[in-house]
């Protein structure tokens, strides 16, 4: 890279593809790097802890915070609830040479690439480096989604038609890796590796 800022790492792909397993993985390697907490207004599952992958706020306190600035896109996810990148977070680390990585669906995905290409707060296109993140096929996703929350029928059936959209777009990333059952160390390696390249 030519200048001595860092980037942003965008963890794309279907729900139950993997990516929180991911970016887990990843904090324990490179706890310097810089893992930016999103918000979201969808509830809090057994397990979870505030402040470490999300904030949880009401509707009211996202809406303030959609019209104070403070996301670097927003979307509504699986019809399900509001989920938006801190913007102040992401800009901070990227320009202070860190890497920083985050999840985010296919809409955040859009609105990030189309950002960076536009430029921001000295920002650009060569800032921003996207991975998409699959499974062998949809069966093995819905089960993956079906076994990790218990969900409802249909809020498995609603992750299912997300993640077919969603895998029809992912050529658009710049990096496409497979995370093959019981091979999460594998794919660890493989992002680690695009990250430390890129
Ligand atoms: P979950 O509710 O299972 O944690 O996440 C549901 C979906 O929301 C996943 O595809 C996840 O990647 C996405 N997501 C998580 N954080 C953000 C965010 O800040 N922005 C957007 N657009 N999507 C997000």
């Amino acid at each position: 890279m030519a200048d001595k800022k860092g980037k942003l790492v965008l963890i794309v792909g279907p729900s139950g593809s993997g990516k929180g397993t991911i970016i887990k993985n990843l904090k324990d390697r490179h706890p310097d790097w810089i893992y930016p907490v999103s918000w979201t207004t969808r509830a809090v599952r057994p397990g979870e802890v505030e402040g470490q992958v999300y904030h949880f706020v009401s509707k009211e306190e996202f809406e303030k915070g959609m019209a104070d600035g403070q996301f670097l896109e927003h979307a509504i996810v699986h019809e399900k609830g509001y989920y938006g990148t801190d913007k102040s977070e992401i800009v901070a680390g990227v320009n202070a040479g860190k890497t920083v990585v985050r999840e985010v669906d296919i809409q955040g995905f859009h609105s990030i690439k189309k950002a960076f290409a536009d430029g921001f707060d000295g920002l650009d296109a060569s800032h921003l480096l996207t991975i998409f993140v699959e499974a062998k096929d949809l069966e093995e996703l819905q089960r993956r989604i079906a076994e990790r929350g218990k969900l409802p029928d249909e809020e498995v059936a609603r992750r299912m038609e997300s993640a077919r959209k969603e895998i029809a777009q992912a050529d658009e990333c710049d990096y496409r890796i497979l995370n093959e059952y019981g091979k999460i160390q594998e794919t660890v390696d493989e992002v680690d590796g695009i990250i430390l390249k890129s």
